[in-house]
């Protein structure tokens, strides 16, 4: 998925970039690249409850691509999880151990509870 990014009234230069599952993949990462030299200094990890890679398995998307899609997708990791604070964990520590994000940039991990609409923080230390 394309990223996206626009300018809020006020100061904040906000880069939004989504994917199934709110994954960081290389994908995230490569473009995340030229983010840092925006000046972006915090990702925020953001995964929400009720995700459909939540429980989900990889051998099950790649039962459906074939009849539904005509696509071998044996090789595609789709990235599913089952517990979503280490989910989010998991992407932080990745921001955190890439060489190719600055150690000035701050990585928060959050879940979004679509039901009670509210971001609660992960402790990622
Ligand atoms: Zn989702």
């Amino acid at each position: 998925m394309e990223p996206r990014q626009f300018v809020p009234t006020g100061a904040a230069h906000v880069w939004y970039y989504r994917n199934p599952g709110g994954r960081v993949t290389d994908d995230f990462v490569r473009t995340f690249l030229i983010t840092q030299l925006n000046g972006c200094r915090h990702v925020m990890v953001v995964h929400h409850t009720g995700c459909g890679l939540h429980a989900a398995s990889n051998a099950r998307f790649r039962e459906r691509m074939q009849p539904e899609l005509h696509i071998d997708a044996g090789s595609v990791d789709f990235l599913p999880w089952a517990d979503i604070d280490e989910s989010v964990r998991e992407d932080v520590r990745n921001l955190k151990e890439s060489p190719f994000v600055t150690r000035e940039v701050a990585v928060t991990g959050h879940v979004y509870d679509l039901q009670a609409r509210r971001l609660r923080d992960v402790d990622v230390t």
